[in-house]
This record gives C-alpha cells, sequence and structure tokens, in this order.
C-alpha cells in the first residue's frame, strides 16, 4: 500500500513529507494502524545527533495513535476498528521482559533506536523503491499508517479524542511514570522537577495529582508559567542559591527530583536540593562525563537513570487517561497540533520552546 510520511534523509537536512510504500500484510501478533495523530518527542530529533548510529533515510515518529485497519491474527487482544495508543518496542522474553520492566528490554536500544527489527529492513520503502528504515521505536507514526507489534499498542475507549493521545506513550507517559512509578510519589511528599518542558511538565502534573508539593526549576518564564499553573512553585533556573531555595521551599530538601535537560551543573545542584535519602531521577541521556562534588550524595542520597517511566504502557495510559478525565492530568493544554506537512515547522518551535508538545495530524484526501 502507498500512502504519505514523513522521510528524514540526512542528520541536518528538513524532513521531507512524500509517498512510501509499505510492502507487507501483518504478520502474526502485528497490527496496522491509520494514524490520527503522532507527537513529537526529543528523542526524535535527537536522532540528528545520533553520530549515524539511527540509520537514514528513515521515518521517525514514535508517540503515534490511530484506528486498527488490519489485523495479522484473528484472535488478537485488539481487533480491527480499535482505537490504540502505540508505546515503545521492547522483546517480550528477556529477563526485564518477563519482569514486567519493558523499558529495561535488553534489545531496547535496537529495537526503538537503531533500525528496528531485523525482518522489517525491506517493508517500507520510497517512491524509487529505496528501503526506509522502519519502525523507529516500533512504529515510524510520523506518516498516515503505520505497522506495529500488537504488544506496543494500548487500547482506549473510542470516545476520546484519539488523535491528541499519542504522547501518553512517550513523553508524557516517562515524566509521570518517573513521579508515579518510580518515585512512587504520594501526598506529603516534596518533588523538584529541573527542567519544565513536556516530560517536566507531566512530572509536575503528576505529582499534583499524587498530592505531592512540587517546585519546578526552568530557564523559559513562558514554561515556568505553565508549571505554576499546574500546581508548582516556580523558580528560575539562574536563582541564586537554588539548591537552599528548595531545600526552604521543602521543609529541609525534596524526598524526590527529577532532571530532564541532563546539565551537569543542574544534576549537582538537584542533588544538593534533596533531603537525607532522597532520590534523584535522570530521564536523558548523558553527553558528558557528571562529575559530582564532594557531599552530595552524602547520608542516603541516590540517583539513577529512569527510562520511559519504569512503565507498562498497558497500565500506566490507561491510569493517566483516567487522570485526564478527572480533570488531574491536563496534558491537552501543552498539545499544539500541526498538520503532518508542517513538521518542519513543528520541529523550529519546539526547538524554539514556542510549543511544548508539537502533533503531527496526517491529512488525508488533501493531495
Ligand atoms: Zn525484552
Ligand atoms: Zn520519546
Amino acid at each position: 500500500m502507498r500512502f504519505q510520511a514523513a522521510v528524514l534523509r540526512s542528520y541536518a537536512g528538513p524532513f521531507a513529507v512524500e509517498e512510501v510504500s509499505l510492502r507487507t500484510e501483518p504478520a502474526d501478533g502485528e497490527i496496522l494502524v491509520e494514524i490520527a495523530g503522532c507527537g513529537m518527542c526529543r528523542t526524535d530529533l535527537a536522532v540528528r545527533r545520533s553520530a549515524g548510529r539511527s540509520p537514514l533515510p528513515a521515518v521517525l515518529g514514535h508517540e503515534g495513535a490511530g484506528v486498527v485497519v488490519r489485523t495479522g491474527a484473528p484472535d488478537a487482544a485488539i481487533g480491527v476498528g480499535d482505537h490504540v495508543v502505540l508505546s515503545f518496542d521492547s522483546c517480550g522474553h528477556c529477563r526485564s521482559c518477563r519482569g514486567a520492566a519493558p523499558a529495561y528490554c535488553d534489545s531496547f536500544a535496537s529495537l526503538n533506536l537503531f533500525g528496528g527489527r531485523e525482518e522489517d529492513a525491506p517493508r517500507l520503502t520510497d517512491a524509487r523503491g529505496e528501503a526506509l528504515a522502519p519502525r523507529w521505536f516500533g512504529q515510524s507514526s510520523f506518516a498516515e499508517y503505520a505497522l506495529v507489534p500488537a504488544r506496543n499498542a494500548v487500547r482506549v475507549d473510542p470516545a476520546l479524542p484519539i488523535e491528541l493521545l499519542g504522547p501518553l506513550g512517550c513523553g508524557f507517559l516517562s515524566g509521570a511514570g518517573a513521579v508515579l512509578n518510580a518515585f512512587g510519589a504520594g501526598p506529603g511528599d516534596t518533588v523538584a522537577v529541573f527542567g519544565a518542558g513536556a516530560v517536566g511538565l507531566a512530572a509536575v502534573m503528576a505529582a499534583g495529582a499524587a498530592g505531592a508539593l512540587t517546585v519546578a526549576v526552568d530557564r523559559h518564564p513562558q514554561r515556568l508559567a505553565l508549571a505554576e499553573r499546574f500546581g508548582a512553585i516556580p523558580l528560575p533556573a539562574g536563582t541564586a542559591g537554588l539548591p537552599e531555595r528548595i531545600r526552604r521551599l521543602t521543609d529541609g530538601g525534596a524526598q524526590y527530583a527529577l532532571d530532564t535537560p541532563a546539565s551537569p551543573p543542574l544534576v549537582n545542584d538537584a542533588l544538593r536540593a534533596l533531603r537525607p535519602t532522597g532520590s534523584l531521577g535522570l530521564v536523558a541521556r548523558l553527553h558528558t562525563a557528571l562529575p559530582l562534588a564532594p557531599g552530595t550524595l552524602d547520608r542516603g542520597r541516590g540517583i539513577r537513570h529512569i527510562c520511559e517511566g519504569d512503565a507498562v504502557p498497558g497500565l500506566l495510559i490507561p491510569r493517566l487517561i483516567r487522570l485526564w478525565r478527572a480533570g488531574r492530568f491536563p496534558f491537552d493544554q501543552l498539545v499544539r497540533t500541526y498538520p503532518l506537512a508542517d513538521i518542519n515547522e513543528a520541529e523550529r518551535d519546539c526547538d524554539a520552546g514556542r510549543v511544548v508538545k508539537p502533533v503531527l495530524l496526517p491529512e488525508r484526501g488533501s493531495r
């Protein structure tokens, strides 16, 4: 079948929306999804800095959501017509997957970041027949259709606005899951969030929903204003004596801190803002060595990386939808929609901080 997709051909070049061709029918355990909307996540844009490890040309996009139009097996748990949110890929049989920790799948990098499953390689091609790297994060959803493993799809109520739900599969899942799963924050806990982008603001909303007192740190005033609207105490990143300010606001230090920018000075500040036994979670990948100042880990403080919010998507996505319906996780206020054809504008707006979460909508029938 032929349809439109956004193709990235070079690490520095723009996306090009063009016709692509998908060769195979869904195999056992696969579903074909008509994409209603796909969020743009920092990890899509990080491909540009992957130093050649993420293969191009590729169809990116890994916050897709849409409607199932074909399935590979009639007895699948997901059927034609179901509305689904797509999340990351995992093998399903390694120790982490068997232990309900698919974000730590032994094959996470190869399945999600470096070109997908080997058997997929020839299935997606451009109009000239050249192979495109498919199944970025098991999806490649900057497109009208995506062929995905059914285990990555989470069925949702068809009454919901499916085109907006894709970011629940990665960015919002990562921030909310860090707070709800990795920290297990509850009423009376204190949480400091460093960086108020899509992941950080989802963490702020989740901390508020959990009843925790939250402090948010960012250098953009408009992002801090959003964090404040969602219940956090705002602190500009350049505030003098930032860790001391946070310790005062949190009655002796935050129990939990979440760092989203992975900047070593801010990581040290985040550790200094913790109370004894406090935990710092990192969500981004470090690009330099991380020197820690003496004392920052004393008295039981800890630091760990948190991938995809420690989430089992089939459990956390329905939970976030329930919180949203109760008015306690208003993620839709962070979303701005763009036609898929305007994907380069969406990237520019994202880089400039003009939008927190772009969601790209394929425009059917407009060709
Ligand atoms: Zn696995
Ligand atoms: Zn992502």
